[in-house]
Protein backbone atom coordinates (compact mmCIF):
# COMPACT_ATOMS: atom_id res chain seq x y z
CA UNK A 1 0.00 0.00 0.00
CA UNK A 2 1.20 3.73 -1.05
CA UNK A 3 2.12 5.55 2.25
CA UNK A 4 -0.25 8.58 2.56
CA UNK A 5 0.71 12.18 2.87
CA UNK A 6 -1.30 12.77 5.90
CA UNK A 7 -3.14 10.27 8.06
CA UNK A 8 -6.56 11.60 10.34
CA UNK A 9 -6.97 9.74 13.27
CA UNK A 10 -10.95 9.95 13.91
CA UNK A 11 -13.88 10.10 11.40
CA UNK A 12 -16.37 12.61 13.26
CA UNK A 13 -17.01 16.04 12.62
CA UNK A 14 -13.41 17.12 12.52
CA UNK A 15 -11.63 14.52 11.15
CA UNK A 16 -14.36 14.09 8.26
CA UNK A 17 -13.65 18.14 7.45
CA UNK A 18 -10.27 17.61 7.99
CA UNK A 19 -9.90 14.56 5.61
CA UNK A 20 -12.12 16.10 2.94
CA UNK A 21 -10.21 19.10 2.88
CA UNK A 22 -6.85 17.56 2.62
CA UNK A 23 -8.27 14.76 -0.48
CA UNK A 24 -9.91 18.00 -1.88
CA UNK A 25 -5.97 19.89 -2.02
CA UNK A 26 -4.55 17.24 -3.90
CA UNK A 27 -2.85 14.97 -0.68
CA UNK A 28 -3.54 11.59 -0.56
CA UNK A 29 -4.85 10.67 2.64
CA UNK A 30 -6.08 7.81 5.10
CA UNK A 31 -8.54 8.61 7.94
CA UNK A 32 -8.66 5.81 10.41
CA UNK A 33 -11.96 5.28 12.58
CA UNK A 34 -12.53 2.93 15.51
CA UNK A 35 -15.99 2.09 15.50
CA UNK A 36 -17.98 0.67 12.95
CA UNK A 37 -19.67 3.99 11.96
CA UNK A 38 -18.53 7.65 11.19
CA UNK A 39 -19.91 10.67 12.82
CA UNK A 40 -18.20 10.48 16.24
CA UNK A 41 -20.69 11.58 18.84
CA UNK A 42 -22.88 12.68 15.92
CA UNK A 43 -23.33 9.80 14.39
CA UNK A 44 -26.51 8.20 13.45
CA UNK A 45 -27.81 4.56 13.91
CA UNK A 46 -31.25 2.76 13.09
CA UNK A 47 -33.93 2.29 16.20
CA UNK A 48 -34.33 -1.72 15.62
CA UNK A 49 -38.20 -1.09 16.63
CA UNK A 50 -39.02 1.27 13.97
CA UNK A 51 -36.57 1.32 11.46
CA UNK A 52 -36.24 5.03 12.35
CA UNK A 53 -32.74 6.88 11.76
CA UNK A 54 -32.12 8.50 15.21
CA UNK A 55 -28.62 10.03 16.49
CA UNK A 56 -27.11 9.44 19.59
CA UNK A 57 -29.21 12.05 20.89
CA UNK A 58 -30.98 15.20 19.51
CA UNK A 59 -28.48 18.26 18.23
CA UNK A 60 -29.61 22.01 17.22
CA UNK A 61 -27.50 24.12 14.63
CA UNK A 62 -27.56 28.15 14.34
CA UNK A 63 -27.50 30.17 11.46
CA UNK A 64 -24.29 31.18 12.85
CA UNK A 65 -22.94 27.88 12.42
CA UNK A 66 -20.69 29.05 8.75
CA UNK A 67 -18.15 26.35 8.87
CA UNK A 68 -20.62 23.58 9.73
CA UNK A 69 -23.14 25.14 6.61
CA UNK A 70 -20.40 25.03 4.18
CA UNK A 71 -19.07 21.71 4.96
CA UNK A 72 -23.31 21.07 3.90
CA UNK A 73 -22.56 23.04 0.98
CA UNK A 74 -19.88 21.20 -0.13
CA UNK A 75 -21.39 18.09 0.89
CA UNK A 76 -25.00 19.22 -1.05
CA UNK A 77 -26.55 18.62 2.05
CA UNK A 78 -27.28 21.77 3.65
CA UNK A 79 -31.01 22.15 1.91
CA UNK A 80 -31.39 19.09 4.82
CA UNK A 81 -31.68 21.35 7.85
CA UNK A 82 -34.96 22.49 8.79
CA UNK A 83 -34.79 26.05 10.23
CA UNK A 84 -37.21 27.80 12.84
CA UNK A 85 -37.70 30.62 11.66
CA UNK A 86 -38.39 33.50 14.15
CA UNK A 87 -38.89 31.43 16.71
CA UNK A 88 -36.14 30.60 18.61
CA UNK A 89 -37.25 28.47 21.19
CA UNK A 90 -40.14 27.68 23.48
CA UNK A 91 -38.98 28.09 27.34
CA UNK A 92 -41.06 26.06 29.55
CA UNK A 93 -41.47 27.27 33.33
CA UNK A 94 -44.11 28.80 35.74
CA UNK A 95 -46.40 30.34 35.40
CA UNK A 96 -46.61 29.92 31.40
CA UNK A 97 -44.14 28.88 28.49
CA UNK A 98 -42.69 31.69 26.94
CA UNK A 99 -41.67 31.66 23.35
CA UNK A 100 -38.40 33.46 22.45
CA UNK A 101 -38.01 35.29 19.55
CA UNK A 102 -35.50 37.15 17.54
CA UNK A 103 -36.61 40.35 16.83
CA UNK A 104 -35.52 42.67 13.76
CA UNK A 105 -33.57 44.95 16.40
CA UNK A 106 -30.03 46.01 16.12
CA UNK A 107 -27.94 43.52 18.49
CA UNK A 108 -28.60 43.55 21.80
CA UNK A 109 -32.17 44.69 21.45
CA UNK A 110 -33.23 41.44 19.36
CA UNK A 111 -33.84 39.67 22.22
CA UNK A 112 -35.11 42.39 24.36
CA UNK A 113 -38.99 41.96 23.78
CA UNK A 114 -39.15 38.60 24.40
CA UNK A 115 -37.24 38.97 27.31
CA UNK A 116 -39.39 41.75 28.78
CA UNK A 117 -42.68 39.55 28.49
CA UNK A 118 -41.53 37.30 31.03
CA UNK A 119 -43.39 37.23 34.57
CA UNK A 120 -40.14 36.54 36.57
CA UNK A 121 -38.31 39.19 35.35
CA UNK A 122 -38.49 42.53 35.41
CA UNK A 123 -37.11 45.46 33.44
CA UNK A 124 -34.81 46.04 36.99
CA UNK A 125 -33.65 42.58 36.59
CA UNK A 126 -32.64 42.91 32.96
CA UNK A 127 -31.12 46.26 33.78
CA UNK A 128 -29.20 44.73 36.76
CA UNK A 129 -26.88 42.73 33.43
CA UNK A 130 -25.48 46.67 32.10
CA UNK A 131 -22.40 46.29 34.07
CA UNK A 132 -21.93 42.91 32.62
CA UNK A 133 -23.05 43.81 28.88
CA UNK A 134 -20.30 46.69 29.02
CA UNK A 135 -17.69 44.18 30.25
CA UNK A 136 -18.89 41.68 27.40
CA UNK A 137 -19.13 43.79 24.86
CA UNK A 138 -15.68 44.53 25.30
CA UNK A 139 -14.37 41.20 25.81
CA UNK A 140 -11.17 40.41 24.20
CA UNK A 141 -9.01 36.78 24.18
CA UNK A 142 -7.03 37.54 26.91
CA UNK A 143 -9.84 38.60 28.78
CA UNK A 144 -11.51 36.24 28.75
CA UNK A 145 -8.65 34.39 29.71
CA UNK A 146 -8.70 36.31 32.93
CA UNK A 147 -11.73 35.03 33.72
CA UNK A 148 -11.37 31.77 32.61
CA UNK A 149 -10.36 30.69 36.69
CA UNK A 150 -13.36 32.42 38.05
CA UNK A 151 -16.86 30.56 38.10
CA UNK A 152 -19.01 32.08 35.92
CA UNK A 153 -21.91 32.38 39.29
CA UNK A 154 -19.49 34.05 41.05
CA UNK A 155 -18.90 36.83 38.18
CA UNK A 156 -22.09 37.55 37.35
CA UNK A 157 -22.74 38.45 41.14
CA UNK A 158 -19.36 40.56 41.29
CA UNK A 159 -21.14 42.21 38.03
CA UNK A 160 -24.38 43.02 40.27
CA UNK A 161 -26.76 40.88 38.05
CA UNK A 162 -29.61 40.71 40.29
CA UNK A 163 -30.26 36.91 41.98
CA UNK A 164 -33.47 36.54 39.85
CA UNK A 165 -32.17 36.76 36.43
CA UNK A 166 -29.38 34.34 37.35
CA UNK A 167 -31.80 31.99 38.34
CA UNK A 168 -34.09 32.49 35.50
CA UNK A 169 -31.58 32.89 32.47
CA UNK A 170 -27.87 32.11 33.51
CA UNK A 171 -28.63 28.61 34.68
CA UNK A 172 -30.32 27.91 32.01
CA UNK A 173 -27.87 29.30 29.72
CA UNK A 174 -25.19 28.00 31.52
CA UNK A 175 -26.45 24.12 31.45
CA UNK A 176 -28.28 24.09 27.95
CA UNK A 177 -25.12 26.23 25.93
CA UNK A 178 -22.21 25.34 28.17
CA UNK A 179 -23.49 21.54 29.14
CA UNK A 180 -22.28 22.10 32.72
CA UNK A 181 -24.10 24.30 36.15
CA UNK A 182 -23.42 27.68 36.08
CA UNK A 183 -21.66 27.49 39.64
CA UNK A 184 -18.89 25.39 37.62
CA UNK A 185 -18.77 26.72 34.31
CA UNK A 186 -15.89 29.18 33.69
CA UNK A 187 -16.68 32.94 33.83
CA UNK A 188 -14.43 33.47 30.24
CA UNK A 189 -16.60 30.18 28.51
CA UNK A 190 -19.38 31.64 29.62
CA UNK A 191 -19.09 35.23 28.78
CA UNK A 192 -17.30 34.36 25.51
CA UNK A 193 -20.36 32.50 24.12
CA UNK A 194 -22.66 35.31 25.49
CA UNK A 195 -20.99 37.72 23.09
CA UNK A 196 -21.79 36.46 20.07
CA UNK A 197 -25.60 35.60 22.25
CA UNK A 198 -25.70 39.95 22.24
CA UNK A 199 -23.53 40.59 19.16
CA UNK A 200 -25.31 39.08 16.32
CA UNK A 201 -28.84 39.21 15.42
CA UNK A 202 -31.27 37.40 13.29
CA UNK A 203 -29.80 33.70 13.47
CA UNK A 204 -32.27 31.17 13.48
CA UNK A 205 -31.73 27.62 15.29
CA UNK A 206 -31.93 24.54 13.13
CA UNK A 207 -32.32 20.45 12.93
CA UNK A 208 -31.16 17.84 10.63
CA UNK A 209 -34.18 16.94 8.70
CA UNK A 210 -32.87 13.48 8.58
CA UNK A 211 -30.59 11.46 10.78
CA UNK A 212 -27.80 14.10 11.78
CA UNK A 213 -24.78 11.92 11.12
CA UNK A 214 -26.14 10.91 7.54
CA UNK A 215 -26.28 14.96 6.59
CA UNK A 216 -22.04 14.82 6.24
CA UNK A 217 -20.89 11.13 7.23
CA UNK A 218 -22.00 8.87 3.64
CA UNK A 219 -21.68 12.21 1.60
CA UNK A 220 -18.09 12.85 3.33
CA UNK A 221 -17.12 9.03 2.75
CA UNK A 222 -17.90 9.09 -1.14
CA UNK A 223 -16.22 12.72 -1.48
CA UNK A 224 -12.76 11.21 0.34
CA UNK A 225 -12.98 8.18 -1.64
CA UNK A 226 -13.82 9.61 -4.94
CA UNK A 227 -10.43 11.88 -4.80
CA UNK A 228 -7.87 9.06 -3.97
CA UNK A 229 -8.38 9.17 -0.13
CA UNK A 230 -8.96 5.68 1.75
CA UNK A 231 -11.29 5.55 5.09
CA UNK A 232 -10.66 3.11 7.20
CA UNK A 233 -13.59 1.66 10.22
CA UNK A 234 -12.61 -0.83 12.73
CA UNK A 235 -9.23 0.61 12.54
CA UNK A 236 -8.03 1.59 16.17
CA UNK A 237 -4.95 3.67 16.38
CA UNK A 238 -2.76 2.80 19.65
CA UNK A 239 0.15 5.01 19.56
CA UNK A 240 1.51 7.83 17.80
CA UNK A 241 5.06 6.66 16.78
CA UNK A 242 8.09 8.97 16.04
CA UNK A 243 11.49 10.15 17.45
CA UNK A 244 11.40 12.84 20.83
CA UNK A 245 10.35 15.94 17.93
CA UNK A 246 8.31 14.63 15.54
CA UNK A 247 5.54 12.27 14.49
CA UNK A 248 5.94 9.83 11.62
CA UNK A 249 2.92 7.39 11.80
CA UNK A 250 0.65 5.54 14.01
CA UNK A 251 0.55 2.26 15.42
CA UNK A 252 -2.84 0.15 15.09
CA UNK A 253 -4.66 -2.16 17.61
CA UNK A 254 -3.51 -5.53 15.34
CA UNK A 255 0.06 -4.06 15.70
CA UNK A 256 0.51 -2.78 12.51
CA UNK A 257 1.73 0.60 11.43
CA UNK A 258 1.26 3.23 8.86
CA UNK A 259 3.91 6.25 8.13
CA UNK A 260 2.95 9.27 6.77
CA UNK A 261 4.87 13.01 7.03
CA UNK A 262 1.60 14.68 8.67
CA UNK A 263 -0.56 13.02 11.54
CA UNK A 264 -3.81 14.53 12.39
CA UNK A 265 -5.22 13.55 15.81
CA UNK A 266 -9.42 14.30 15.71
CA UNK A 267 -9.89 12.75 19.00
CA UNK A 268 -11.49 13.77 22.15
CA UNK A 269 -8.55 14.52 24.64
CA UNK A 270 -8.90 11.04 27.05
CA UNK A 271 -9.04 9.43 23.60
CA UNK A 272 -5.38 11.39 22.62
CA UNK A 273 -3.92 10.63 25.75
CA UNK A 274 -2.98 7.05 25.38
CA UNK A 275 -1.85 7.54 21.75
CA UNK A 276 1.41 9.74 22.49
CA UNK A 277 4.48 8.56 23.45
CA UNK A 278 5.67 8.84 26.99
CA UNK A 279 8.70 10.63 25.98
CA UNK A 280 6.49 13.77 24.52
CA UNK A 281 4.34 13.70 27.80
CA UNK A 282 7.48 13.85 29.99
CA UNK A 283 8.53 17.33 27.71
CA UNK A 284 5.16 19.28 27.10
CA UNK A 285 3.32 20.46 29.07
CA UNK A 286 0.03 20.81 26.77
CA UNK A 287 0.09 17.07 26.62
CA UNK A 288 0.23 16.49 30.88
CA UNK A 289 -2.82 18.78 30.73
CA UNK A 290 -4.88 16.38 28.49
CA UNK A 291 -5.80 14.60 31.76
CA UNK A 292 -7.60 17.41 33.61
CA UNK A 293 -10.12 17.70 30.55
CA UNK A 294 -13.05 16.47 32.38
CA UNK A 295 -16.34 15.27 30.60
CA UNK A 296 -20.04 16.50 30.64
CA UNK A 297 -21.71 13.30 30.05
CA UNK A 298 -25.15 13.39 28.71
CA UNK A 299 -28.28 10.88 29.01
CA UNK A 300 -30.40 11.11 26.03
CA UNK A 301 -34.13 9.81 25.26
CA UNK A 302 -36.06 8.92 22.22
CA UNK A 303 -39.61 8.55 23.12
CA UNK A 304 -42.06 6.90 20.03
CA UNK A 305 -45.83 7.94 21.09
CA UNK A 306 -48.87 6.13 20.07
CA UNK A 307 -50.55 9.64 19.05
CA UNK A 308 -49.63 13.51 17.72
CA UNK A 309 -48.94 15.04 21.21
CA UNK A 310 -48.12 18.51 20.04
CA UNK A 311 -47.26 21.00 17.13
CA UNK A 312 -43.97 22.50 18.53
CA UNK A 313 -40.85 21.27 17.35
CA UNK A 314 -38.48 22.24 19.97
CA UNK A 315 -38.67 23.34 23.44
CA UNK A 316 -36.63 23.83 26.77
CA UNK A 317 -37.45 23.53 30.33
CA UNK A 318 -36.02 26.22 32.39
CA UNK A 319 -33.33 25.19 35.44
CA UNK A 320 -34.26 24.29 38.44
CA UNK A 321 -32.59 22.03 40.95
CA UNK A 322 -34.35 18.97 39.91
CA UNK A 323 -34.48 19.40 36.18
CA UNK A 324 -33.28 16.29 34.48
CA UNK A 325 -34.50 16.63 30.73
CA UNK A 326 -34.03 20.18 29.23
CA UNK A 327 -34.19 20.14 25.77
CA UNK A 328 -37.33 18.40 23.91
CA UNK A 329 -37.51 17.87 20.22
CA UNK A 330 -40.39 16.15 18.37
CA UNK A 331 -39.37 14.78 15.84
CA UNK A 332 -42.49 14.06 13.69
CA UNK A 333 -42.71 18.07 13.56
CA UNK A 334 -38.93 18.36 11.91
CA UNK A 335 -38.72 15.68 10.10
CA UNK A 336 -40.38 16.07 6.12
CA UNK A 337 -42.89 13.33 6.12
CA UNK A 338 -43.16 12.64 9.48
CA UNK A 339 -46.09 15.13 9.97
CA UNK A 340 -48.81 12.34 9.78
CA UNK A 341 -47.36 9.92 12.36
CA UNK A 342 -47.26 10.36 16.30
CA UNK A 343 -44.77 11.66 18.13
CA UNK A 344 -41.61 11.00 18.74
CA UNK A 345 -39.76 13.08 21.27
CA UNK A 346 -36.06 12.86 21.76
CA UNK A 347 -34.74 14.80 24.88
CA UNK A 348 -31.41 15.68 26.67
CA UNK A 349 -30.37 15.31 30.10
CA UNK A 350 -27.42 17.31 30.58
CA UNK A 351 -24.32 17.28 32.82
CA UNK A 352 -26.29 13.92 33.64
CA UNK A 353 -24.03 12.74 36.72
CA UNK A 354 -27.60 13.57 39.14
CA UNK A 355 -29.22 10.99 36.85
CA UNK A 356 -26.66 8.21 36.38
CA UNK A 357 -28.39 5.60 39.52
CA UNK A 358 -31.53 5.82 37.17
CA UNK A 359 -32.76 3.13 35.74
CA UNK A 360 -33.92 3.22 31.64
CA UNK A 361 -37.34 2.75 32.67
CA UNK A 362 -37.23 5.37 35.85
CA UNK A 363 -35.97 7.80 32.58
CA UNK A 364 -38.22 7.22 30.84
CA UNK A 365 -41.07 7.62 33.43
CA UNK A 366 -39.42 10.71 34.45
CA UNK A 367 -39.26 11.81 30.82
CA UNK A 368 -42.74 11.43 30.16
CA UNK A 369 -43.07 13.51 33.18
CA UNK A 370 -41.17 16.10 32.32
CA UNK A 371 -42.48 16.36 29.08
CA UNK A 372 -46.16 16.38 30.38
CA UNK A 373 -45.49 20.22 32.12
CA UNK A 374 -45.37 20.86 28.68
CA UNK A 375 -47.82 18.65 26.74
CA UNK A 376 -50.14 17.03 29.65
CA UNK A 377 -51.62 15.12 26.84
CA UNK A 378 -48.55 12.44 27.05
CA UNK A 379 -49.91 11.07 31.28
CA UNK A 380 -52.23 9.54 28.62
CA UNK A 381 -50.61 8.48 25.94
CA UNK A 382 -48.78 5.26 25.39
CA UNK A 383 -45.00 5.50 25.18
CA UNK A 384 -45.16 2.50 22.31
CA UNK A 385 -40.88 2.70 22.12
CA UNK A 386 -38.11 4.02 24.22
CA UNK A 387 -34.40 4.11 23.64
CA UNK A 388 -32.09 5.41 26.43
CA UNK A 389 -28.59 6.39 25.46
CA UNK A 390 -25.97 7.21 28.00
CA UNK A 391 -23.42 8.94 26.62
CA UNK A 392 -20.44 9.45 28.48
CA UNK A 393 -19.05 12.65 26.77
CA UNK A 394 -20.89 15.19 25.09
CA UNK A 395 -18.09 17.70 25.28
CA UNK A 396 -15.36 18.27 26.99
CA UNK A 397 -16.86 20.29 30.20
CA UNK A 398 -15.71 24.09 30.39
CA UNK A 399 -14.89 24.05 34.19
CA UNK A 400 -13.06 26.81 35.13
CA UNK A 401 -9.39 26.77 34.25
CA UNK A 402 -10.11 24.57 30.87
CA UNK A 403 -10.07 27.17 28.39
CA UNK A 404 -6.53 28.65 29.26
CA UNK A 405 -5.73 24.70 28.55
CA UNK A 406 -7.53 24.50 25.40
CA UNK A 407 -4.72 23.38 23.12
CA UNK A 408 -3.33 25.04 19.94
CA UNK A 409 -3.62 22.96 16.48
CA UNK A 410 0.07 22.74 16.17
CA UNK A 411 2.04 21.45 19.04
CA UNK A 412 5.17 21.23 19.50
CA UNK A 413 6.11 17.39 17.98
CA UNK A 414 6.54 18.29 14.50
CA UNK A 415 4.06 16.42 11.96
CA UNK A 416 1.39 16.33 14.61
CA UNK A 417 -1.88 18.66 14.74
CA UNK A 418 -4.44 18.33 16.90
CA UNK A 419 -8.31 18.44 15.66
CA UNK A 420 -11.64 18.13 17.51
CA UNK A 421 -13.85 20.28 19.14
CA UNK A 422 -12.10 20.87 22.23
CA UNK A 423 -9.27 22.69 20.58
CA UNK A 424 -8.79 26.45 20.83
CA UNK A 425 -11.24 27.70 17.93
CA UNK A 426 -12.99 30.30 20.08
CA UNK A 427 -15.67 28.48 19.95
CA UNK A 428 -17.46 26.96 22.74
CA UNK A 429 -17.46 22.81 22.01
CA UNK A 430 -19.93 21.92 19.54
CA UNK A 431 -20.45 20.67 16.08
CA UNK A 432 -19.01 24.24 14.44
CA UNK A 433 -16.19 24.42 16.76
CA UNK A 434 -15.55 20.69 15.35
CA UNK A 435 -15.43 21.28 11.62
CA UNK A 436 -13.47 24.70 12.39
CA UNK A 437 -11.06 22.55 14.44
CA UNK A 438 -10.67 20.10 11.32
CA UNK A 439 -10.29 22.85 8.94
CA UNK A 440 -7.61 24.86 10.78
CA UNK A 441 -5.49 21.16 10.98
CA UNK A 442 -6.33 20.92 7.44
CA UNK A 443 -4.79 24.91 6.74
CA UNK A 444 -1.73 24.15 8.56
CA UNK A 445 -0.85 20.96 6.94
CA UNK A 446 -1.79 22.54 3.46
CA UNK A 447 0.33 25.62 3.96
CA UNK A 448 3.43 23.05 5.14
CA UNK A 449 2.77 21.26 1.83
CA UNK A 450 3.42 23.96 -0.39
CA UNK A 451 -0.47 23.94 -1.04
CA UNK A 452 -1.82 27.12 0.88
CA UNK A 453 -5.89 27.43 1.45
CA UNK A 454 -8.17 29.56 3.10
CA UNK A 455 -10.95 26.68 4.30
CA UNK A 456 -12.20 28.67 7.79
CA UNK A 457 -14.75 30.42 7.89
CA UNK A 458 -13.91 34.20 10.15
CA UNK A 459 -16.48 33.90 13.18
CA UNK A 460 -18.81 35.89 12.56
CA UNK A 461 -18.81 39.38 13.28
CA UNK A 462 -20.23 42.01 16.16
CA UNK A 463 -23.21 43.83 15.09
CA UNK A 464 -25.04 46.81 16.64
CA UNK A 465 -24.35 47.91 20.20
CA UNK A 466 -21.48 45.31 20.75
CA UNK A 467 -19.90 46.40 17.70
CA UNK A 468 -19.68 50.13 18.72
CA UNK A 469 -18.84 49.23 22.10
CA UNK A 470 -16.29 46.53 21.47
CA UNK A 471 -15.09 47.54 18.55
CA UNK A 472 -12.09 44.71 17.67
CA UNK A 473 -11.25 43.90 21.38
CA UNK A 474 -12.08 40.72 20.79
CA UNK A 475 -10.04 40.10 17.94
C1 LIG B 1 -26.25 14.07 22.82
C2 LIG B 1 -25.38 15.19 22.29
C3 LIG B 1 -25.95 16.42 22.00
C4 LIG B 1 -25.17 17.44 21.47
N1 LIG B 1 -25.78 18.62 21.11
C5 LIG B 1 -25.10 19.49 20.37
C6 LIG B 1 -25.76 20.60 19.78
O1 LIG B 1 -26.96 20.80 19.99
N2 LIG B 1 -25.03 21.45 18.98
C7 LIG B 1 -23.71 21.25 18.75
O2 LIG B 1 -23.11 22.03 17.99
N3 LIG B 1 -23.03 20.22 19.30
C8 LIG B 1 -23.69 19.34 20.10
N4 LIG B 1 -23.04 18.24 20.63
C9 LIG B 1 -21.58 18.17 20.50
C10 LIG B 1 -21.13 17.67 19.13
O3 LIG B 1 -21.73 16.43 18.83
C11 LIG B 1 -19.61 17.52 19.18
O4 LIG B 1 -19.05 18.77 19.51
C12 LIG B 1 -19.00 17.08 17.84
O5 LIG B 1 -19.72 16.03 17.24
C13 LIG B 1 -17.55 16.65 18.10
O6 LIG B 1 -16.94 16.19 16.90
P1 LIG B 1 -15.41 15.76 16.90
O7 LIG B 1 -15.09 15.33 15.53
O8 LIG B 1 -14.60 16.82 17.52
O9 LIG B 1 -15.28 14.52 17.92
P2 LIG B 1 -15.98 13.08 17.92
O10 LIG B 1 -17.34 13.19 17.34
O11 LIG B 1 -15.85 12.57 19.30
O12 LIG B 1 -15.10 12.20 16.93
C14 LIG B 1 -13.93 11.54 17.34
C15 LIG B 1 -13.85 10.21 16.60
O13 LIG B 1 -12.58 9.63 16.88
C16 LIG B 1 -12.75 8.23 17.03
N5 LIG B 1 -11.60 7.74 17.80
C17 LIG B 1 -11.29 8.01 19.10
N6 LIG B 1 -10.14 7.42 19.44
C18 LIG B 1 -9.71 6.74 18.35
C19 LIG B 1 -8.57 5.92 18.09
N7 LIG B 1 -7.66 5.67 19.04
N8 LIG B 1 -8.44 5.38 16.85
C20 LIG B 1 -9.36 5.65 15.87
N9 LIG B 1 -10.45 6.40 16.08
C21 LIG B 1 -10.62 6.96 17.29
C22 LIG B 1 -14.08 8.11 17.76
O14 LIG B 1 -14.64 6.82 17.62
C23 LIG B 1 -14.90 9.21 17.07
O15 LIG B 1 -15.60 8.70 15.95
C24 LIG B 1 -23.78 17.23 21.24
C25 LIG B 1 -23.20 16.00 21.55
C26 LIG B 1 -23.99 14.98 22.05
C27 LIG B 1 -23.36 13.64 22.34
Amino acid sequence: MTEPDAIVIGGGIAGLACALALGDAGLRVTLLEQSDSLGGRARSCTAAETGDRIDLGPHIMLTEYRNMLRLLGQLGTRDRVVWQQQQLLTLVGRPHPVTVRVHRLPAPLHLLPSLLGVPQVSLRDLASNARLFWRVARLGRADALRLDDTSAEDCLRAMGVSERFIEWFWRSAAMTVMNVPLERCSAGALLGFFRYLIGTSGFQVGFAGEGLGDLFAPPALRRIETVGGSVRLHTRVVRLTGTDRAACGVRLADGSELRARWCVAAVPPSCLAPLLPESWAARHAMIGDLASFAPSPYISSYLWFDRKLTRERFWSKVWSPDTLNYDFYDLSNIRPGWSERGSVIASNIIHSQRAEHLSDEQIVAATVRELAEFVPEAEQARVVHARVHRIPMAIPAPYPGSEQRRPATTTPIEGLLLAGDWVRTGLPASMESAVRAGWLAAEQVLAAANRPRQLVCPLPPMQGLVRLVGGRAAR
